[in-house]
């Protein structure tokens, strides 16, 4: 899986795209794979990690389970869905961008995506990275940092670093508002302030987590795991494949 990447690409998307894309629809489309499941998956407990499920694989990325939201065909259906309630097809269009965009980026760990599903239960995996998350939030987070991953999540980092101005009140205010009829409709029910806060705040949330799992990654958990820049790994968490 991927973690602050899918807080940061839909802003790359608006950046490149411009009007064609609406960010808040692009951001819900990204969130939308993982935002029911991921605490099923991650078991409860921050001391130690008490597990829901029995498998954790099957449930985030198979079928039987909800492995299903990973898929190219399920963000159509809620994109035909958004068309029969909206007729907007900037809004159809941005969901599906992030949600594709999420599925892609889920293809790089060890388990991977039903792309195709209901087609076929087949799992797309890259195998850049290891799938980490039946061990819970806190070494997933160790795994996933001190991988490719990290590097795949600082990469969409730098890239936003370079689209600052996107983030200025100046720009959200001319560029932005105008050309989205969510914020349009935001504007007669929120101040100035609150909009602008609500359009920060996944890239502020993203690049925050990225610095605060590097140094829990790398310096404060027991455990003092070094970077593992290896293909598939790191090398020392256990091979897990497509359920
Ligand atoms: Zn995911």
């Amino acid at each position: 899986m991927s973690w602050a990447a899918h807080d940061l690409e839909p802003y790359l998307f608006r950046a490149k795209l411009g009007g064609a894309v609406s960010l808040p629809l692009c951001l819900i489309g990204s969130y939308s794979p993982d935002i029911a499941t991921k605490w099923a998956v991650y078991g409860l407990g921050w001391s130690g990690h008490e597990k829901l499920v029995d498998d954790p694989v099957q449930l985030h990325r198979g079928f039987p389970g909800v492995g299903f939201t990973h898929s190219l065909g399920f963000a159509l259906l809620i994109g035909a869905l958004i068309f029969a309630l909206s007729r907007n097809w900037i809004w159809v269009f941005s969901f599906v961008l992030g949600a594709w965009a999420h599925v892609f980026s889920d293809t790089l760990d060890s388990v991977g995506v039903m792309l195709f599903w209901p087609l076929t239960d087949w799992h797309l995996h890259l195998d850049v990275w290891q799938y980490v998350g039946q061990a819970g939030r806190k070494e997933d987070a160790i795994a996933y940092y001190t991988s490719l991953g990290g590097v795949w999540d600082v990469l969409w980092a730098v890239w936003l670093a370079f689209h600052w101005r996107m983030f200025t009140a100046h720009h959200f205010h001319t560029e932005i508002v105008p050309r989205d009829t969510f914020w349009l409709w935001l504007r007669t029910k929120a101040s100035d302030g609150v909009m602008l806060t609500i359009y920060r705040a996944s890239a502020f949330f993203g690049v925050a987590s990225i610095i605060g799992w590097y140094v829990w990654a790398l310096f404060i958990n027991d455990f003092q795991a070094a970077l593992d820049w290896s293909l598939g790994g790191p090398q020392w968490a256990p091979r897990i494949g497509p359920p």
